[in-house]
């Protein structure tokens, strides 16, 4: 049951204002059992894609294939895909085991038997002692487990998280990553998780695609994004720090990661030193650089910035196109 999106457009023609491609040629492929994480800032089509895969939103151009079979003209309820939401959708005035066995009840479960099923996927997520709470009792991280309960007990084709974690406390949220992981090896099926964190996607995601302006600039492995980023605005936006961006001859940017950075004795001057854990951020001129507390100069004083040729990026200034 693998997904494919290809070609997807979807324009938004809002009264009196320009037209909106919120989705401009967007290709995906997802594997049985993959993790895809999309990451993108606000506005930049990420839940318009989740909701086209859905079937909640229809396309302009452009198809949708799960399983080898083109949904693109099936209404959502006959998709067999799961969709959870920033904040999580519950019944109010339901228990927490009435929210999870909903839709099993509904498809015809007998009592006793989605009940058995309701405590095992909440004994999988850790809130089985939850089970007879109302929602309005839950944290925002314990409402979130709930809605990834009700994805596992009725195991979808597809699985879709529209940014789960944004009302979760930071605290909580390496466990939720966690958690999420857990989910998606029980299910075995493809999951797209949408975040605007790109600490989040590179932590959890198989493969990450980046997104910008309704499309997607590239799609590879946390590793490979970073090592060899294909466009100046992938460089920008992943990493622990953004890459430092410099024009040079001939219509180059030159692109060096903050850590790549060595500081020797020269003419700059350090305009400022923030403490970054055990690290320290320099700030020289246009320049970032990450070194250890020993190698940090004082504000004020005439440095160098120096890097191996091997550890440079290069891209064209005018297209942003990795060269
Ligand atoms: P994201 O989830 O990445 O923040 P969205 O997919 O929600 O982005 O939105 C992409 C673009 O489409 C935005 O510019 C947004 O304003 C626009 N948009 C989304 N939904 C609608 C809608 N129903 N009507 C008009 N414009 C919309
Ligand atoms: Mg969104």
């Amino acid at each position: 049951m693998s997904l494919l999106v290809e070609g997807a457009r979807r324009t938004y023609r809002a009264r009196g204002g320009p037209a909106v491609a919120a989705l401009d040629g967007v290709d995906l492929a997802v594997d049985d059992g993959e993790l895809l994480v999309v990451v993108g800032p606000s506005g930049s089509g990420k839940s318009t894609l989740l909701r086209a895969i859905a079937g909640l939103e229809r396309l302009d151009g452009g198809r949708v294939v799960i399983g080898g079979r083109d949904v693109t003209g099936v209404p959502s309820a006959r998709r067999d895909v799961a969709m959870v939401f920033q904040e999580a959708a519950l019944f109010p005035h339901l228990s927490v085991a009435a929210n999870i066995g909903i839709g099993e009840r509904a498809r015809g479960g007998r009592r006793r038997a989605v009940l058995a099923r309701v405590r095992e996927v909440a004994t999988t997520l850790g809130i089985d002692h939850l089970l007879h709470r109302a929602p309005g009792e839950l944290s925002g991280g314990e409402r979130q487990r709930v809605a990834l309960a009700r994805v596992l007990i009725r195991s979808p084709a597809v699985c879709l998280l529209d940014e789960p974690l944004a009302s979760v406390d930071a605290e909580l949220r390496l466990r939720a990553r966690a958690e999420i992981r857990a989910v998606h090896r029980e299910l075995g099926v493809p999951m797209v998780h949408v975040t605007h964190d790109h600490t989040e996607a590179l932590a959890m995601g198989d493969r990450v695609a980046v997104m910008h302006r309704g499309r997607v600039l590239q799609c590879d492995t946390p590793a490979d994004l970073f090592a060899r980023p294909a466009t100046v605005e992938v460089a920008r936006a992943l990493g622990p720090l953004p890459m430092n961006l410099l024009p040079a001859a001939d219509g180059v940017v030159v692109g060096v990661r903050p850590e790549r950075v060595r500081l020797r004795a020269g003419d700059d001057v350090v305009a400022s030193v923030e403490v970054a854990g055990e690290e320290r951020l320099v700030r020289v001129g246009a320049l970032l650089a990450r070194v250890t507390a020993a190698d940090t100069p004082e504000v004020g004083a005439r440095v160098r910035a120096e890097w191996c040729p091997a550890d440079e990026h290069r891209f064209d200034a005018v297209t942003g196109l990795r060269l």
